[in-house]
Order: C-alpha cells, then structure tokens, then sequence
C-alpha cells in the first residue's frame, strides 16, 4: 500500500473515479496508458479512501509484523553474538522480552526469558 498522486482512468469503461493508492486492486488492474494525473473532477474511490483511512487513523500505516523470539542469546537469523540492545523491553508475570537488534545482519528479535531466574 503506498499513497501516490491522485490519477483517474480514462476509459468509458471504467468507474468514474479517482485513484490514488497503489495497493487498490481496481486501480492496478487500469494499464499505464489509461491513467491520467489529477483526480479530473470526480469522486475518490472508496478502496482507495479507506486505506488512507486506515493509515491516518492508526498512526502507523504498516502492521508491524511480529518479530521472532529466541531464547538463545544470540541472532536466531545468522546466529551473530553481536548483538545489541534495541530498547522495547515487555514483560508479562512469567516473561521478560526485550528487544534486540543484530550487528551483522541487522535483524530485529526479541530475546525472551523467565521473569523468575
Ligand atoms: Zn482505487
Ligand atoms: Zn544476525
């Protein structure tokens, strides 16, 4: 999903609306040759609107995905030792998960261990 500069269709047959978002399934199905800057007088399509939408009121547009967890101290990707710190530390009653970022390849993980040892 990715917020571009207002574009419209111009062919008959397609909706008489404007596009504006790449991650529209409508509008990526209209060929480059068929797309004209500007929103030509019409109406935002709704697909288009409700990512903005979305992005606007969650504050982050992207969902972050889930980083892996390893209770190994080291990078659960290359397996690297250098690894440091990256702040967010969460705990519940029975766990500690603090955030770490590996030096070498630069992956993001959390290092997970009991809250009791
Ligand atoms: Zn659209
Ligand atoms: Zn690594």
């Amino acid at each position: 999903m990715m917020i571009t500069l207002p574009w419209h269709p111009t062919r008959a047959t397609d909706r008489a609306v404007y596009h504006d978002d790449t991650g529209c399934s409508e509008a990526a199905a209209i060929e480059q040759q068929y797309r004209r800057p500007g929103m030509g007088g019409r109406p935002p399509c709704e697909d288009c609107a409700r990512v903005l939408d979305t992005a606007m009121v969650g504050g982050s547009p992207m969902p972050v995905p889930p980083l892996p967890e390893t209770r190994e101290r080291g990078c659960p990707t290359c397996h690297g030792q250098q690894i440091a710190q990256a702040g967010h530390v969460m705990a519940s009653r029975a766990l500690i998960k603090v955030e770490y970022r590996c030096a070498v390849c630069g992956t993001a993980f959390l290092l997970v261990r009991s809250a009791f040892t």
